[in-house]
């Protein structure tokens, strides 16, 4: 049964707390406040996160190694204490999981500072960017480039329209491209097919940023295999691969990820900077990437998700008033068809603690969205359930 949130003093109304949102929103941009903001400023006690997109097996699955190797052994000290590796030093670890050459891997603090330095650098003056999707593709472009957008369309279930969009590639003479596939906030997908499709037609181009981000909720096969577009790596020199460690291994909070790109990128990047831009948290987590029992348990914990995600959104579908967007990650985005986001997302927070994304901050969104992400099982009916309340009784 769900529970009702406590509601402390502080929250004096409906139209207090949605002010205080408002303001705190504000304050963060187009990024949603952290919990840990959300709980300090508005005094409330944030239940489920349901607006965080990660696989809370894999956090649990990393903390218990944590626990055994660093906390129990008494080592917490030395990575508070000592400097981590250097960039290629990191860039090795990673190597060994991925199985390709450490020269080809730049190690980010998150996929954020790769994001920013490859836009910059590698982008030339224009950039093609598909909306809606995550928005520091265009936020860190716009101040010193030319933007333009291909728009995923509702009409369509925002799949991609691939013609109409080599159409555009060569009508607008961009120098770059960004593809994210798993896309965030849609979760439309294009397969490895349709990836290296583009990459043939857009040989011509400085730069194709290719976000895999989520792609390992994806599959193409019935056992759910990994999937990845690495191997395209050698073929088209202007390819860089975007990959977060922040949601596929529920680590947000250690700010690790990784590019794949040509050699000489890496070099240009290091020459640059980003010495020791990592930590020693981080290091930790990539020597267990490389380390086969890890990821056999991994590679459990990764397949249990997606089944659990897979149900998830079946159940979202039989929510009447809601239309599920088709996705292939672990969130979905919804369109209530018949209330505001903003009511839905006030409701849902007070009501229950549970925190949704509204999108109405997104560009390319027209329509009252949220994103729903996938936590374990019983916070996944949790939400089920006060979704289905809270939009047939406030219509
Ligand atoms: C979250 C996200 C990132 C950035 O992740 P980091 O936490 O900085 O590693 C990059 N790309 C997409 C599509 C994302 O959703």
């Amino acid at each position: 049964m769900l529970e009702l949130a406590l509601y402390p003093e502080k929250f004096q109304s409906k139209e207090f707390l949605c002010n205080a949102l408002k303001l705190l929103k504000q304050d963060v941009g187009s990024h949603s406040p952290s919990i840990n903001l959300i709980q300090q400023e508005l005094g409330c006690h944030v239940k489920l996160d349901g607006c965080f997109l990660s696989n809370p097996y894999a956090t649990d699955l990393f903390l218990s190694y944590f626990e055994n190797e660093i906390l129990k052994e008494n080592l917490l000290g030395n990575l508070f204490s000592y400097y981590p590796s250097q960039n290629r030093t990191l860039a090795k670890l990673v190597s060994k999981n991925l199985q390709i050459e450490p020269e080809k891997i730049f190690i980010g603090n998150g996929a954020i500072e790769i994001i920013q330095a490859i836009i910059h650098r590698f982008c030339g003056e224009s950039i093609l960017v598909t909306l809606p999707t995550f928005s520091p593709y265009y936020e860190y472009a716009e101040k010193k480039m030319k933007v333009v957008f291909f728009m995923l369309k509702k009409e369509n279930n925002f799949e991609f329209d691939i013609p109409e969009y080599v159409k555009l590639v060569f009508d607008s003479q961009v120098d770059s491209i960004v593809l994210v596939t798993p896309n965030n906030p849609t979760g439309n997908y294009l397969t490895k097919t349709q990836v290296e499709y583009i990459l043939q037609a857009c040989k011509h181009l400085k730069c194709i940023v290719l976000d895999e981000s989520f792609i390992h909720f994806a599959y193409e096969d019935e056992e759910l295999n990994l999937v990845s577009n690495q191997s395209l790596l050698d073929k088209y020199p202007n390819l860089v691969i975007v990959k977060s460690l922040s949601k596929d291994f529920g680590l947000a909070g250690i700010r690790a990820g990784y590019a794949l790109m040509h050699p000489q990128r890496v070099d240009d990047l290091l020459a640059d900077g980003y010495l020791w831009n990592s930590n020693q948290f981080v290091e930790y987590f990539l020597t267990l990437l490389s380390c086969d029992k890890f990821m056999r348990e991994y590679e459990n914990v990764r397949k249990q998700f997606i089944h659990e995600v897979i149900a998830f959104h079946r159940q979202l579908q039989t929510i009447h008033r809601v239309k599920v967007y088709p996705t292939m990650s672990n969130f979905a985005l919804i369109e209530l068809l018949h209330n505001s986001a903003e009511q839905v997302v006030l409701e849902l927070l007070m009501e229950y603690g549970i925190y949704l994304r509204n999108c109405n901050d997104k560009l390319g969104l027209d329509g009252a969205f949220i994103r729903v992400a996938a936590r374990k099982q019983l916070e996944n009916q949790l939400m089920i359930n006060a979704l289905r309340k809270t939009v047939t009784d406030n219509i």
